[in-house]
């Protein structure tokens, strides 16, 4: 590709974006191919969070983590095999070769593209500088796309537990793991440890786990995980962990000491801002660190932009490309595009998984009022002869009085691949007549979804 020249003589990039995570990569390539010179840096890792120590190796995780149940499930359909082994280091060192794969596919799709590459530490020195290893670049736009960081709480022994960074890569799996949190990570960490072999204990503060999912999703999640054996320690937190040679003693507070070998914390993630002169530039930040942006992504200074994780929005990766679509448009096309946050589907690859989309019941009810819900309990027909005793979970939220269909959950297997189908019927305004005169597909969980007629009582 011929080298390209920043529009205006006087900048040595149009675009400058720091960070190449989901986010930033998605903005920095496009721009490039709407004719704008990008550079793009990155200290650490290419495809951010969600390639090297998020989505991508955790779904890797989440189908090994299956093959227990599938071995299980396997005997009533007529198979037998010998006891099944699971060997950590295969896992951890096959996932390790895919993440670089990819590390490199993100390298190559940046050049591609013809932005240029720095895989260094950035930072910003003014509004129109940025700062790469020991050279200095005038730009005309800067964009902040470098994400968060894991959260963990201050207490006596926080030095004993690992995060989400580190569990991808354990030098050894624990028989024991505690694992503290309720929301999206800590549920899917605790199926994938209980599915590769270690016993779970996970530890919530409140009363139910996943707050703002639907209640009735959380309860059924809750119900089905101790089924499988996963102990779910409600309205209790960590007071103090100590070290006793191999093993960590927690203490809870409850009173309760609680021997494991693992402590893995799952409390939130926080925006990673700090240090890259943001503020000596200008730029506004919340108290928690997230940049303040407005609905083009504009910061409180006018040549620096933000998005995806760092902005504390909605702290998807999809929710990031789309951000990095529409700024790439606005500052380098015609159009104007708006980002739009409604009916975003999403699912947690829990044990089973919940995919879900639009308004939980409760906050349906805030924003509606008069609602018709629908309820599905059933065994599908896979645990007919599994042996397994797991059922799947659906439930639609109508609004009464336009009779669109304003929330779909759903907790059972492959709740993701089929919410996705449901999310664009959502957003194109489906209303639950139209789900009732679509056909089902035969026979399918997924046909459940229309063919509930009776309303909740
Ligand atoms: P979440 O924000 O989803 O959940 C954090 C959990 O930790 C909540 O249960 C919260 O409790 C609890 N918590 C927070 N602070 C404390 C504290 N001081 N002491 C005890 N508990 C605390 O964060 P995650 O880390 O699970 O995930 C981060 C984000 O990453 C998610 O919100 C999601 O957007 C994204 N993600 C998406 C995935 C997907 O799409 N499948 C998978 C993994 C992550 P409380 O509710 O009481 O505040």
């Amino acid at each position: 590709m011929a080298e390209k020249a920043s529009e205006n003589a006087e900048y040595d990039y149009d675009l400058f974006v720091i960070g190449g995570g989901s986010g930033g990569v998605r903005c920095a390539r496009f721009s490039a191919q709407y004719g704008a010179k990008v550079g793009i840096a990155e200290e650490r890792y290419w495809g951010g969070t969600c390639v090297n120590v998020g989505c991508v190796p955790k779904k890797l995780f989440t189908y090994a983590a299956h093959f227990s149940e599938d071995v299980q499930m396997a005997k009533g359909y007529g198979w037998y095999m010998d006891k099944p082994g699971f060997d950590w280091p295969t896992l951890r060192e096959n996932k390790d070769t895919e993440i670089n794969r990819l590390n490199g596919i993100y390298d190559g799709l940046l050049k591609g593209a013809g932005c240029d590459v720095f895989f260094e530490r950035a930072e910003v020195v003014d509004p129109h500088t940025v700062k790469v290893g020991d050279r200095q670049f005038i730009v005309k736009n800067i964009l902040i796309a470098t994400g968060g960081w894991p959260f963990v709480p201050n207490f006596p022994g926080n030095e004993h537990v690992i995060t989400s960074n580190e569990v991808f890569h354990n030098e050894s799996f624990p028989k024991t793991i505690m694992i503290i949190g309720g929301g999206y990570i800590a549920v899917e960490f605790a199926g994938i440890m209980h599915g590769l072999g270690a016993k779970v204990t996970q530890v919530y503060r409140g009363p139910l786990f996943l707050r703002g999912f639907d209640k009735d999703v959380r309860e059924h999640l809750a119900e089905e995980m101790e089924k499988k054996g996963i102990n779910l320690r409600f309205n209790e937190d960590v007071v103090s962990i100590e070290r006793h040679g191999s093993g960590l003693h927690v203490t809870l507070t409850s009173g309760e000491v609680v021997k494991t070998q693992m402590v893995m914390y799952s409390t939130g993630r926080r925006p990673l801002s700090g240090g890259m002169g943001l503020e000596e530039a200008g730029v506004e930040l919340a108290k928690n660190g997230a940049i303040m942006v407005d609905n083009k992504f504009q910061t409180s200074v006018p040549s620096i932009y933000a998005l995806g994780d760092v902005i504390d929005r909605v702290a998807l990766t999809p929710v990031a490309l789309a951000e990095g679509m529409v700024l790439a448009k606005t500052l380098f096309t015609d159009e104007r595009p708006e980002m739009n946050y409604e009916y975003i589907p999403t699912a947690v690859f829990s044990a089973p998984n919940i995919g879900t989309v639009g308004y939980a019941e409760e906050q349906a009810k805030q924003k509606f009022g008069k609602l018709r819900v629908y309820t599905s309990r059933f065994t599908p027909m896979k645990h007919s002869l599994s042996g397994i005793d797991e059922k799947t979970f659906m439930k639609l939220i109508v609004d009464d009085s336009s009779d669109y269909v304003v929330g779909a959950h759903m907790v059972g297997p492959d709740a993701g691949e089929i919410m996705q189908g449901i999310g664009i019927a959502l957003k194109a305004g489906a209303t639950k007549a139209d789900f009732d005169a679509t056909i089902g597909i035969h026979p399918t969980a997924a046909e459940e979804l229309v063919t509930m007629r009776t309303e909740r009582a």
